[in-house]
């Protein structure tokens, strides 16, 4: 076979020394002409043209974009624990995959990683949008870089017909923090119930741990459940209010006070500093009156700017002081016991719910009994339990 004057236009020739064989131009890739020729070297010199080395490691450069290796359990095991960047973020991307293959690799994953886990702060922030949860997680978080101390941002913001979508991930979130070697931020996990989005951010509070996070901060919007949800998998739970023309409660209900270990005022900033003390002396007169979430601990209510970093560290000051009061009164363990034991319950009741409406049974009975039911041919209870027993 005759052989080109030159390979695929790009010039180089392939006329090679005595014996040489031109080599196919790696995966088609144009090479560069050589930027060095010697002198005098006359339209005899050549260049080889170098098979590019195959790359065992992650990412192998083929054709079109970068194509990952498929990590084995050992190398997410290993990369987590090495706190490799990348391997975390692809050990949570596997956590949050719904298929099955996926989740029983992760199950496995997370069973290795558990000795490891443990050793967190699990924070939790909530507010309702526009109270500078972004703002603030980025202050408190740059405050902790700053510290020498390694911080992890997940989000939770199930996709719903509250909250209209992933409220979330649209902006450019955090963007100082996102360059911080010390920091890692995971947007939520798109789509999904909101057990589902909980039990994948529940599992990437444990790998964050494994990678040796101090400080794992779960974020939400506050509009209803998503805080209990988040209530439910952390040691503290801080909530972000903003001074507000006349309302201090601005739609944040009673029920997310209580759940709270902390209220930050946040915006104590310029013109708004005197509304934001008249908002935290309000909220002192009502935490006042309202149960502890926990025991020994007396919810404070403090004042912030997250734009000026003023109080920040105070509220660190203030976090820290409840982890030791926590510790010392064993009430960190008693919680993240609960939690663990109320987690499996959830776990149980989730998966015997799928495979309940899985069944074949249920689906060839359920439209006509759903339509009894609603055209009132049937009691509702008969109905569920001619289900329950089929
Ligand atoms: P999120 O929706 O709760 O995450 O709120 P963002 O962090 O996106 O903040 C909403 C708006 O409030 C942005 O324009 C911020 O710049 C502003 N903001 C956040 N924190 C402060 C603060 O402490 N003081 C002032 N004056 N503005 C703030």
């Amino acid at each position: 076979m005759s052989e080109p004057d030159d390979l695929a236009g790009t010039g180089l020739p392939t006329r090679l020394p005595s014996g040489g064989k031109a080599m196919a131009l790696h995966d088609g890739c144009p090479q560069p002409r050589p930027e060095w020729v010697p002198e005098n070297a006359g339209g005899g010199f050549a260049t080889w043209v170098m098979q590019g080395a195959r790359l065992s490691g992650v990412v192998s450069a083929q054709n079109g974009p970068p194509r990952r290796r498929t990590l084995t359990t050992e190398d997410y095991v290993q990369g987590v624990l090495a706190r490799d960047p990348p391997v975390l973020a692809r050990a949570i991307t596997l956590i949050e995959s719904n298929a099955p293959a996926h989740q029983a690799q992760a199950q496995q994953v997370l069973a290795q990683l558990l000795p490891h886990t443990g050793r967190a702060h699990r924070i939790g922030i909530t507010g309702i949008p526009g109270a500078g949860k972004s703002t603030f997680i980025e202050a408190f978080g740059c405050h902790l870089t700053g510290s020498g101390q390694r911080v992890a941002v997940l989000a939770i913001d199930p996709s719903s017909s509250v909250t209209g979508g992933s409220i979330l991930a649209d902006k450019v979130r955090m963007e100082k923090l996102g360059r911080e070697r010390n920091a890692f931020i995971r947007p939520s996990p798109s789509g999904g119930s909101l057990g589902g989005v909980a039990r994948k951010t529940r599992e990437a509070i444990l790998i964050c741990e494994a990678a040796g996070y101090d400080v794992v901060i779960v974020e939400t919007v506050g509009v209803g459940q998503n805080e209990v949800a988040v209530r439910s998998m952390v040691d503290f739970f801080l909530v972000l209010m903003i001074p507000g023309a006349g309302d201090e409660m601005q739609g944040i209900k009673k029920g997310v006070v209580e759940l709270a270990d902390a209220i930050v005022i946040n915006k104590a900033d310029g013109d708004n500093r005197a509304r934001a003390s008249a908002a935290q002396a309000e909220m002192r007169r009502v935490l006042h009156y309202l149960h502890r979430m926990t025991e020994g601990w007396e919810t404070p209510a403090l004042l912030a700017s997250a734009l000026t970093g003023e109080g920040v560290p105070e509220v660190w000051q203030m976090t820290e002081a409840y982890f030791a009061n926590a510790r010392a009164v064993g009430s960190l363990t008693g919680r993240r016991r609960t939690q663990a034991v109320q987690w499996m319950h959830a776990l149980i009741a989730e998966s015997l719910q799928s495979r309940f409406y899985a069944s074949e049974d249920v689906k060839a009975r359920l439209p006509a009994l759903e339509a009894a039911v609603a055209d009132g041919r049937m009691p509702v209870l008969a109905a569920a339990l001619a289900l329950l027993g089929g």
